[in-house]
């Protein structure tokens, strides 16, 4: 069955998956959605024994359906290979009560690695599927963890160059060092003096301007996102949801049929709409767990159907999921609407007008597999404390969040069903945080002696992408104003 997409704000224009991944963004500022959510043609019970290569096979074609089988299959060999560091590419562990779907062993050991190692394969191969001529740009904002990971995915790749902006304060000093090291002769790391919404904010709008595309069409240039937003990041993100389940099914802690919830520390809301997609797709999945830091806009809205963005911007310990505007709740919005792009459009409208809009009652019983909750810093950094000293397993801070809310969640409800919580990062990339939660008297020594010491701790070897920063050069050091970011773009691509 072919699968088509179109705009979350206008149902009428349908493109192929390797165009929507082409383009990133709908011409009307809408996300790509499919025209219909596929079920799962095989079953389950018998497809224990899938590697994670072979579940992304199984999975990404039932949603990818213009890439053959060979284009496909390519993609998915060259992604998930020795960038990442166990064969398992996403293991899971389980730890007091719960299993921790273990997503940063790729690259830049934050779990974007699992879409951003595969997305630049995708869009080359999207690009010569439809004789696209010009150059792809790849514009990203990032809260830290997507800008590394895009990077590392897109540097010398052949045909793309790719611009980064990261909040110049908003992000942790290793997730920094990681940007500013980057090396490639295509690429561009920008700081920009504001947050992670003006960063994302700042990229929608070059999306949207015409003025801008033409002059890029005509220098040869066309512009494409990494970010969730782009449905090529969106379906990778299913594969390890399913992957997760088979594993557990595999080991026994699952029987057929039985659900397991899920547990997802949440920004942009790109990583637990995948796992909505997996049980519409047929994954036996009970709840759908939405953990926030203290920015609790998402916990506000799944308790009274009003997303409000008009609230101070907390930085947090989880950077990553310092976020105001989570842009993939644009496509939860059209799917509990009943697909109704005019209503979705409505809402959007609303959203960039006033910050804030209420949702319709029965839009609201749509979303009853979803629970909401936060965990304020506190909170946080005492789960990393607790299940360290009770298990001797280190959890990163925005793991942390989402074990923090299990727990809450477990006490109010009393629900058993077994949890998988989806691990975002390696607490190597956030160690200033995790060894002062666990001990203040780590906090006197420098970022690079706290890696040493949670080493030790842990027990867990000092990963590949922090021993390549130790001593990098910094490469980049532009800042900018968030007005500026246009005029930056323009520069790095002398036009
Ligand atoms: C990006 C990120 C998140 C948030 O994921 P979304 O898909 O934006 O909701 C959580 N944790 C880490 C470590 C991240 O990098």
């Amino acid at each position: 069955m072919e699968i088509l997409y179109s705009s979350t704000r206008c149902g009428e224009k349908k493109v192929t998956a390797s165009q929507a991944i082409l383009q990133g963004l709908a011409e009307d500022g809408g996300l790509f959605v499919p025209s219909q959510i596929p079920v799962f043609d095989f079953d389950i019970n018998e497809k224990k024994d899938m590697t994670y290569r072979e579940t992304a096979y199984e999975v990404m074609k039932l949603l990818l359906t213009d890439f053959t089988e060979e284009e496909l299959k390519y993609c998915i060999d060259s992604a998930y290979d020795e960038k990442f560091d166990t064969e398992e590419i996403a293991p899971l562990v389980y730890a007091d009560g719960a299993y921790y779907l273990e997503l940063f062993h790729g690259a830049t050991i934050a779990f974007k690695d699992m879409a951003l190692s595969i997305l630049p394969y995708l869009m080359t191969t999207a690009a010569k599927k439809n004789n696209l001529k010009e150059k792809i740009v790849i514009l990203t904002a990032t809260s830290g963890d997507t800008g590394k990971a895009a990077l590392a995915g897109f540097a010398d790749v052949e045909g793309t160059g790719i611009v980064v902006f990261y909040p110049k304060n908003g992000v942790s000093a290793i997730q920094e060092k990681q940007m500013v090291t980057q090396k490639g002769k295509n690429v561009k790391v920008i700081g920009i003096r504001g947050n992670f919404d003006d960063a994302q904010t700042g990229v929608k709008k070059m999306f949207a301007d015409e003025e801008l595309k033409k002059e890029l069409a005509e220098n040869g240039y066309v512009f494409s996102s990494a970010n969730s937003i782009n449905i090529g990041r969106l379906v990778p993100q299913i594969v390890y949801y399913v992957y997760a389940y088979l594993n557990l099914l595999k080991n026994g802690k699952l029987a057929e049929g039985e659900k397991m919830n899920v547990v997802v520390p949440t920004g942009n809301f790109g990583n637990i709409l995948a796992a909505y997609y997996a049980k519409n797709m047929g994954l036996p999945i009970g709840k759908l767990l939405c953990a926030s830091n203290e920015n609790k806009v998402l916990f506000d809205f799944f308790e009274d159907g009003v997303y409000d963005r008009n609230r101070d911007f907390i930085l947090t310990s989880s950077p990553s999921m310092d976020i105001l505007i989570s842009s993939n709740l644009e496509r939860l919005i059209y799917k509990i609407a009943g697909c109704d792009a005019k209503a979705t459009a409505e809402f959007m409208a609303l959203l960039s007008k006033d910050g804030k809009y209420e949702i319709t009652q029965d839009m609201r019983s749509e979303m009853a597999d979803f629970a909401g909750g936060y965990s304020s810093e506190k909170d946080t950094f005492a789960k990393i404390k607790d299940l360290y000293e009770k298990t001797g397993y280190v959890i990163d801070t925005h793991t942390a969040v989402a074990a923090s809310v299990y727990d809450s969640y477990v006490k109010e409800t009393g629900d058993k069903t077994p949890s998988v919580i989806a691990s975002t990062a390696s607490p190597y990339k956030f160690a200033r945080s995790v060894m002062t939660a666990i001990d203040v008297k780590y906090d006197s020594m420098d970022d690079f002696a706290l890696i040493d010491e949670l080493c030790k701790i842990s027990k867990v070897e000092v990963p590949k992408a922090i021993e390549e920063i130790r001593n990098a050069p910094v490469l980049h050091d532009t800042v900018c104003d968030k007005d500026e970011m246009k005029a930056m773009v323009k520069e790095f691509l002398n036009i």
